[in-house]
């Protein structure tokens, strides 16, 4: 259920609905708008009698949503959210680049990485501490160590940190260093580290699990959202088929459909959606065409001397390609929007 409020309506009116929602036993959820406020329920099992909240002062109207994702939904929040990560917006006008290696792998390829990232105009630095890896005899990552170099490598180039949490028992520390905690494709449903997550303040990137529906991506979105943190980030990364041209298939059909269905930001990884160094620049293109606030590059200062992921990891040479082309096309598609008025990529 969704309570409209009226654009007049004042805090203490926007308050007394909340305290009626949480006198039913419910979950109330403030959702600012342009126009007018909106507060969502979740926690109920059945329907809510509209009736219980349309006769309450500054109360506009009292509507049931559709879709079973409910905050994530656009019928809840019509405008686009925006999400900022150390300052960086994402989902605003401006698209945004991270950019880093699959994994810390020492102090000084992180600080090598970062000063790249930077010169080439991205605006985020990704880079895993704890790495889920498919096999317990793979390079799982340097720790809270890791976390440190990347907190070093922010001290210096004054870029945001983008790091993984893999499991709810670090996500404390992970969370106290990142600017923006990862969920990995294999989390995508790990529910209790989604719960986790919607406890947390910080900003969540939340990538699509490699065989999971649209429905159910927005489904893993709603835990983070139903316990509190509204600040997550969608993340395409491919999913798998039989193709074996590439690791993963890249889905960017998904990006115009989430658009559709979501206010969420969406941002696409075509190191991991490809798997092959040469496509990544072709399919981040392609990505920004169709519609993403961004991408997540993997970028390494010696992609072949990587512990992980090395033959998907673009040169720096390579990133700055890619972020100066993506802007090119993210600036036609700005004026043809400008010249025809149309928001819909
Ligand atoms: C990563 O970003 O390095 C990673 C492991 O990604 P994914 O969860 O998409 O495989
Ligand atoms: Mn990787």
């Amino acid at each position: 259920m969704l309570i409209v409020m009226k654009a007049q309506a004042g805090q203490e009116d926007i308050e007394r609905v909340c305290a009626k929602i949480e006198l039913l036993g419910y979950r109330p959820h403030i959702i600012p708008g342009e126009q007018r406020t909106a507060v969502g329920v979740t926690g109920n099992q059945g329907a809510i009698d509209p009736a219980e909240f349309e006769d309450l002062p500054g109360v506009a109207e009292a509507i049931r949503v559709s879709k079973a994702y409910k905050l994530v939904s656009r019928e809840t929040k019509p405008e686009n959210t925006v999400v900022s990560v150390n300052g960086v917006q994402i989902g605003a006008e401006e698209i945004v680049f991270c950019g880093g290696p699959c994994s810390v792998e020492s102090r000084e390829q992180i600080l090598d990485s970062a000063r790249a990232v930077k010169a080439a105009g991205g605006q985020l630095l990704r880079g895993g501490a704890y790495k889920p890896r498919t096999s317990p005899y793979s390079f799982q990552g340097l720790g809270e160590r890791g976390l440190q170099y990347l907190a070093e490598a922010r001290g210096e180039t004054g870029l945001g940190v983008v790091t993984e949490a893999i499991d709810v028992e670090t996500y404390d520390l992970v969370e106290s260093y990142a600017d923006c905690v990862q969920i990995g494709a294999r989390n995508m449903q790990n529910f209790s580290l989604l719960r986790r997550a919607g406890r947390s303040r910080k900003p969540v990137l939340l990538k699509r699990g490699m065989s999971s529906t649209l429905d159910e991506f927005l489904m893993a979105a709603e835990y983070i959202l139903a316990d509190g943190n509204y600040n997550v980030i969608l993340c395409e990364r491919g999913v798998r088929t039989f193709t074996d041209h590439t690791r993963n298939t890249l889905d960017l059909s998904v990006v115009p459909a989430v658009r559709d269905l979501s206010h969420l930001p969406i941002i696409v990884d075509p190191s991991h959606g490809t798997g092959r160094r040469d496509k990544v620049l072709p399919m981040g293109r392609a990505a920004i065409a169709a519609g993403a606030a961004g991408l997540i590059v993997e970028v390494h200062p010696a992609p072949d001397r990587a512990l992980s992921d090395g033959h998907q990891s673009l040169y720096p040479s390579q990133f700055a390609e890619l972020t100066s082309e993506c802007r090119a096309i993210a600036g036609l598609l700005a004026k043809r929007q400008g010249s025809t008025g149309s928001v819909s990529v």
